[in-house]
């Protein structure tokens, strides 16, 4: 990836001393176990920070689930010649010399990734739970970048957060207005003259001459021309519509759903604008509001545009800004981190792994397809040809079967997180 550099607390002042810009930079550095997350923040507003997210070392679990992929063999039935033959026989000294003892250990901290009760269950030990028991019901924010990411990276979870009664709230971060087919305009431009004619017998004006006048736009559009700031705007409404619809679905309340439209998304074109204290400040007003117990947010490194990454930066700088100016609800608030359409975490790295029926999945499916508009096509995708449901899908299988050859329970479908420590 290009540009993948670690900048240090150093560099970081020499940077903010020489150009005095009001610049957001975000870096990202992925090696193998570990992500780094480094932030040099708009000096205007005081957010000199450097930040890092590590990942967790989980390092027994992953040597010992390479060995596993390597010898084909689920996590019980690796024996001491599989761990001395492949260079692990220290591991096997470590448990008193008896390769079932290292087994067990993998085994039991996999199977303690997986729960049906992602928002914690309540009243039992959760000792050895991914989540905390209380407090219960929890308020939850799943942030979602463009208005489908959440059902289609999350949206099994979100149904079992709504099924187990937390208080769930969908915030979408970009419009997502580039993404939307001129056709789509059309077929509610349609809608819009008709709905006129019949209940008022074409006699609005307003309606009939937005009609033609966003008609004639689209008719005289010609290839690689820029939507005007209506059509963006119309695009952006179906796909708020989209994204009602979706949450409908999912029993998640009207006003627990919040369009953030963060300016830097709003060129009018695929490239961005840079990031600033005005993509950072609606976040922040958003959980200084709710004070979630529970943030999801995506950490989708592999997203092509580059969308993802910086919504996600935003709301760890704003989470960061809640941090600096010490507000406690941030004690008692876990931050999960989901990935996108593209990929999905490795086995090693998960921490809290979320089980679907068949039935589950299907559900899962149908809140993916109210995005209507996204379902044409899934850009960017090279020679993939599957839609954005089929590769969700696809990618909550193979986790379960990843699991399942681990030799741990066989579920249908599975979607993981990781925590984000703060
Ligand atoms: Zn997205």
């Amino acid at each position: 990836m290009a540009g993948c550099f670690i900048v240090g607390a150093k560099l970081h002042n020499i940077i903010v001393n020489l150009l005095k810009l009001r610049i957001y930079f975000a870096y990202f550095h992925y090696l193998r176990s570990i992500l780094t997350i480094n932030y040099l923040l708009d000096n205007m507003m005081n957010l000199n920070l450097t930040n890092s997210i590590k990942m967790p070392d989980h390092q027994l679990r992953r040597q010992v689930i390479e060995l596993c992929q390597k010898v084909e063999k689920p996590l019980l039935k690796l024996s001491t010649k599989d761990y001395v033959d492949n260079g692990l026989g220290h591991l096997v000294q470590q448990f008193d010399g008896q390769a079932g003892l290292v087994n067990i250990e993998v085994f039991n901290e996999l199977q303690h990734t997986i729960t049906g009760w992602p928002g914690g269950k309540p009243d039992v030990d959760d000792s050895t739970r991914p989540e905390r028991a209380k407090p219960y019901p929890k308020r939850v924010i799943v942030f979602s970048p463009h208005p489908d990411d959440d059902v289609i990276s999350m949206g099994g979870t979100i149904r079992r957060l709504m099924q187990q009664k937390h208080d769930v709230h969908i915030a979408y971060e970009t419009s997502g207005n580039i993404a939307v087919g001129d056709e789509e305009v059309r077929r509610f431009m349609h809608f819009i003259n008709g709905f006129n004619t019949i209940f008022a017998n074409g006699s609005d004006e307003v309606i009939k001459h937005s009609y033609q006048a966003v008609k004639a736009f689209l008719n005289n559009k010609k290839e690689g021309d820029l939507d005007n700031a209506q059509i963006l705007r119309l695009k952006g409404l179906i796909r708020r519509g989209e994204a009602r619809l979706a949450c409908e679905y999912n029993g998640i309340d009207s006003e627990h759903i919040h369009f953030l439209d963060l300016p830097f998304y709003e060129s009018g074109k695929i490239e961005k604008l840079p990031m600033t204290e005005a993509d950072v400040t609606p976040i922040i007003e958003l959980i200084s509001e709710i004070k979630p117990h529970q943030i999801y947010v995506a950490a989708d490194l592999a997203d092509p545009h580059g969308t993802h990454r910086k919504c996600t930066d935003a709301v760890l700088a704003a989470i960061d800004e809640q941090k600096k100016a010490g507000a406690e609800w941030l004690n008692d608030c876990r931050v999960w981190m989901y990935r996108g359409a593209w990929a999905e975490w490795d086995v090693a790295d998960i921490e809290m792994c979320v089980p679907m029926s068949p039935e589950e999945l299907r559900e899962k499916r149908n809140a993916i397809l109210r995005h209507q508009s996204q379902m044409e096509s899934a850009p960017f995708l090279g020679n993939d040809e599957r839609l954005f449901w089929q590769r969700a899908e696809d990618r909550n299988r193979q986790t379960a079967k990843r699991y399942d050859n681990l030799g741990l329970a066989c579920y249908e479908a599975m979607e993981a997180f990781v925590e984000y420590k703060f």
